[in-house]
């Protein structure tokens, strides 16, 4: 023996055992040393191959297994299996059984077989088995290497499953994903797979669009910029957004959203969503945010307007009044006839254009009606969500029982617009607004200790939010026009004006609560409303009829009219007394002996209002008639309480014709009935 043979039996322990192995044996048989040495080194090999290995004879009772075999089969040294059949190693009996003959019938065999380990477990198997002669040539057995199949049968699972599990997300994601294949070099793309959010995105079937050009299926791409953004993704290889963009063509529209990205080396994965919703959403809230801001410009635009042309109705009705006096004393022969005639058209004119002016400042006024709160909010809490978004909930608390209120429901929608945007933009982040409505009835102790508030029975809605709420400075300013914490683009400072100028139209309250850091609350007192009010008749106009030296007690605050309305009533023959203030008017009618056939009051003076006036009046002269005027318009007046069903009123700027007709028509009631 030589030194390599020693030094591989040192080194390799466990062959050893197997030293009087049939293989040795076999061998041993040459006489030559180097042969023998060759044979030992073999056996070393197979002895430390890592698959087993294993000679049968031709029963199948094993007379050979290398070390790999004994570990595999769990056992501690070949001696434990040598010499017992491998029908109790291999298989079910049946299976080996026909092993066996096929390999000595036909030489070899191989395929998979399962082992039955030493502690009774199973193991799969690759195996390869075949036929070995003896010296002679007989059939002498049969050798087999067999390989553990365990790890790659565990690999090939968790293959199988990672592979349905990327699977299913792929088919299950909510977003559609296109694997494309890049051919014509780039020009366009097949479509290789789609998940089923393609299917349903776009109403199509998987099997009709994949493997076919991206362009033939979705014609619509080339003008909607995904091919030249596939195509850029495709050369670079760098991932790209493609931001929202508006997808058509003759079946499919709708907005897109879309991430590209490649897989070398050349699939390019699109992962994308339909967000034609959401942007539908988006541009009704723009759209919404756009006609709140452009109705908080009108109503500002409005109010001045009509404080404008209140004023100059009154000079108007002056310079038209003059004009008609100056053109009763000038022959209609004379020049200054058609002159003055000149005058008194354009004074007219112009009236009608303040009357314009009038209109569009009380625009929204126009159709009022009773109203339920509840019903008039439950209309338009879905607008009002779409003009929040969906991040800031809206809770709806109808009160029970309400009492109607007198209103024009499109000034309901501006209120809760207006009071809605600014809780959403007082929230940052999730948060949540509530409205809530209710009865409430203020009595003499709550009014006497809130300053501004009248007693009794109001229908109210508050608009509460969890937002940032207001420091004492901020509440104490909210309501004047153009004051906003706001940026330049965000705020206006008109939402809360308008709210207020609304609000006191309607002869309501505002109450506003609000703590820094906790959240704001603002309550909306509407007056309840009680039966109907009749509209207003507009009196035709026919002669001038003169007057019977009734007496008039004129009173008005502007002094220019209260000159040409005595002119103009004397003229037509009646006596007129005049005051510029109520209390000079009671002061008067206090101290006059005759009988006051008239009071011709304004509706809107400062000290006192024409109805309180007209009631102190009448407890002097009970037999007087009243007919108010005011530069406001009925519909106005009527909504500051003043004004009831049944009463007299002219609206300034009158004409001549006007007041005499509507003068003598008032006195002629009083004389007959
Ligand atoms: P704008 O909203 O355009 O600023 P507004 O008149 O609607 O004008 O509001 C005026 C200011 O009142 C706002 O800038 C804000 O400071 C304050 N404000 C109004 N409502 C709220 C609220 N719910 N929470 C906090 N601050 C508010
Ligand atoms: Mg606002």
């Amino acid at each position: 023996m030589n030194r390599p043979r020693k030094r591989v039996r040192e080194k390799e322990a466990s062959p050893r055992k197997n030293e009087e192995a049939p293989i040795a044996a076999e061998v041993r048989a040459s006489d030559e040393a180097d042969l023998e040495e060759t044979l030992w080194q073999l056996q070393s090999a197979i002895n430390s191959s890592l698959n087993g290995i294993a000679m049968c004879d031709k029963k199948g009772t094993f007379i050979y297994v290398n070390q790999a075999f004994v570990t595999l089969w769990g056992f501690d040294e070949a001696s434990q299996i040598l010499g017992r059949s491998a029908i109790s190693f291999l298989g079910s009996p049946g299976e080996i059984t026909q092993v066996i003959s096929q390999v000595l019938e036909h030489g070899n065999w191989s395929g998979e077989m399962s082992g039955r380990r030493r502690d009774g477990t199973h193991f799969d198997a690759q195996v390869y088995a075949n036929s070995f002669m003896d010296r002679s040539g007989r059939l002498a057995g049969i050798r087999a290497s067999f390989v553990d199949l365990t790890a790659r049968k565990q690999m090939e699972t968790a293959l199988k499953e990672s592979e349905k599990r990327y699977r299913e997300l792929f088919q299950n994601m909510n977003s559609g994903v296109v694997v494309y294949e890049a051919f014509n070099n780039g020009d366009d793309f097949l479509i290789r797979d789609v998940n089923n959010a393609v299917e349903f995105i776009e109403n199509v079937e998987r099997q009709k669009i994949i493997g076919k050009p991206l362009t033939e299926v979705f014609p619509g791409v080339k003008q909607f910029g995904l091919l030249d953004v596939l195509q850029r993704v495709w050369r670079t290889g760098v991932p790209e957004q493609f931001a929202a963009a508006f997808y058509h063509d003759e079946r499919h529209q709708g907005w897109r959203e879309n991430r590209i990205y490649k897989i070398p080396p050349d699939q390019i994965v699109a992962v994308y969503d339909d967000i034609t919703e959401r942007k539908k959403t988006e541009e009704e809230r723009e759209r919404l945010q756009a006609q709140l801001l452009q109705a908080q410009k009108m109503e500002s635009i409005g109010r001045l307007a009509g404080g404008v042309a209140h004023d100059f109705n009154n000079m108007l009705m002056v310079i038209i009044g003059y004009a008609e006096m100056a053109l009763e004393q000038v022959d209609p022969a004379d020049s200054f006839h058609a002159l003055l005639e000149e005058i008194r058209t354009a004074a007219l004119r112009s009236a009608d254009i303040t009357r314009q002016l009038l209109a569009f400042a009380r625009k929204q006024t126009r159709s009022l009606m009773p109203l339920d709160l509840n019903e008039t909010i439950e209309g338009i809490l879905k607008m009002l969500r779409r003009l929040i978004g969906e991040d800031i909930e809206i809770a709806w608390l109808p009160g029970r029982n309400l009492w109607p209120v007198y209103m024009d429901p499109a000034q309901i929608n501006q209120i809760l617009a207006n009071l809605c945007v600014n809780a959403r933009d007082a929230i940052s982040g999730g948060g949540k607004i509530v409205i809530e409505t209710s009865r409430e009835t203020l009595d003499e102790t709550y009014c006497a200790a809130n300053r501004g508030f009248r007693p009794g029975e109001y229908v109210t809605f508050v608009v509460s939010d969890n937002g940032c709420g207001m420091d004492r400075k901020t509440l104490d300013s909210i309501f004047e026009p153009f004051f906003t914490t706001k940026g330049v683009d965000k705020g206006t400072g008109l939402g809360m004006a308008t709210v207020y100028g609304i609000v006191k139209q309607n002869n309501g309250f505002i109450n506003v609560y609000s703590e820094p850091g906790v959240g704001t609350s603002v309550r909306i007192y509407l007056p309840r409303h009680e039966g109907e009010v009749a509209a207003m008749t507009e009196n035709a106009v026919q002669d001038i009829p003169a007057g019977a030296g009734e007496t008039i007690l004129l009173v008005e605050d502007e002094v220019a009219i209260l000159k040409m309305g005595r002119r103009i009533l004397e003229r037509l023959g009646y006596q007129v007394l005049t005051a510029g203030t109520p209390g000079k008017a009671l002061d008067l009618a206090r101290n006059y002996e005759g009988r006051i056939h008239l009071l011709l009051t304004d509706m809107i003076m400062p000290e006192m209002n024409g109805k309180d006036l007209a009631e102190r009046v009448l407890a002097v002269h009970p037999d007087a008639s009243v007919l108010y005027m005011s530069g406001y318009t009925a519909e106005n007046v009527v909504h500051q309480g003043i004004l009831e069903d049944g009463m007299d009123f002219i609206p300034k700027p009158f004409s001549l014709e006007i007041l005499a007709a509507k003068v003598r028509e008032i006195l002629n009631r009083q004389q007959h009935g």
